[in-house]
């Protein structure tokens, strides 16, 4: 049995199932917390993927497991109320122990690793070309100023980490680095107008851009294909319409809800299918016309607003998400 079929064992004979999941019964904590026992089953316990959650709505106690996750001693104290003997809670928090440690074990196996690479030849960050813009013949003194008044026409800042090369191949592009933990592990560079390859990157598979951005006090992580996109919101990119796993490892260790805003294309479909595999919420939201990508919007509505819509009309239900992208990819 696992661990939340033996939690589960030892409800209350008493009880009934509601139709969204609940097991209903009559808490067990409430008199241990200085409140009126219930006599109403206010306790509720769900089965929360391969983990269980207890909610009493009678004096508030909340305890969960999660696989992964050590038993808390809020859980070891709703087993005891339960009635489980000390010797069954003593062994369930081993084997808690025993599955977190497996899967910590197991993320430092497989987390990708990512190591430092260079930039093109001659590459140098806009912010310090402009110190030296006399040493550039003329020709490519106005390629270096349109990648700059490209970089501000996408609303980013020229002065924030891009670079630039003067370098044959690379003179109409901007180059945006790929860092990982503080260090450079790959690049893109942009073709600043119209042309083939739109993107020349060096870049190792797994990798997720703008992790780095992922600070604690975001609620969610919102994940788009382009890095222009990424940078416009804070967001992740993964560099592609594929949501690799290596890269939904990165994605999940983050820890926080996940909505993926695909780019309004057939391979942006195929992202759609792939956020839903991996359980993550899906924004499409009703862009103005005229708005092709996240960039766009941000242009024209501004960082926050942008923001706002795509939490506003994220969707989390599989079936929400289909019915919201057939229409969603046909409009387009
Ligand atoms: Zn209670």
């Amino acid at each position: 049995m696992s661990i939340g079929e033996i939690i589960y064992s030892y409800l209350p004979a008493k009880r009934k199932q509601t139709p969204s999941g609940w097991i209903k019964f009559n808490a067990v904590c409430c008199h241990h917390n200085g409140t009126t026992p219930d006599t109403r089953q206010r306790g509720g316990m769900i089965q929360n993927g391969d983990g269980v959650s207890y909610h009493c709505f009678n004096c508030g106690y909340k305890a969960s497991w999660q696989p992964g996750r050590h038993l808390t001693r809020k859980m070891r104290h709703l087993l005891q109320w339960l009635g489980a003997p000390d010797d069954v809670i003593t062994k369930l928090s081993l084997e808690a122990l025993k599955i977190e440690s497996d899967t910590q074990a197991l993320e430092a196996v497989s987390l990708p690793k990512f190591e430092d690479k260079s930039l093109p030849e001659g590459s140098l960050q806009i912010k310090e070309w402009l110190e030296h813009l006399e040493r550039l013949p003329v020709d490519l003194r106005a390629q270096f100023d349109t990648v700059v008044e490209y970089v501000w026409s996408r609303n980013l800042d020229p002065l924030e980490n891009f670079y630039w090369s003067p370098v044959s191949g690379f003179a109409d592009r901007v180059i945006i680095p790929f860092k990982y933990e503080g260090r450079i592990v790959g690049h893109t560079a942009r073709k600043i107008r119209e042309g083939k390859p739109k993107y020349i990157s060096e870049q190792t598979p797994g990798y997720v851009f703008n992790l780095d951005k992922q600070t604690v006090d975001k609620n969610f992580v919102i994940v788009v294909e382009g890095p222009v996109d990424a940078l416009s919101i804070d967001a992740v990119a993964i560099l592609g319409a594929e949501i690799m796993d290596k890269q939904a490892l990165l994605i999940n260790r983050l820890n926080r809800p996940v909505i993926v805003v695909p780019d309004r294309d057939t391979d942006g479909a195929r992202t759609v299918e792939q956020a839903i595999k991996n359980g993550y919420g899906v924004s499409m939201p009703d862009w103005p016309e005229g708005v092709k990508d996240v960039n766009d919007a941000v242009r024209k509505l501004g960082k926050l607003y942008t923001l706002y819509k795509i939490i506003a009309e994220h969707e989390t239900s599989d079936l929400k998400i289909q019915l919201r992208a057939k229409k969603w990819f046909k409009e387009n």
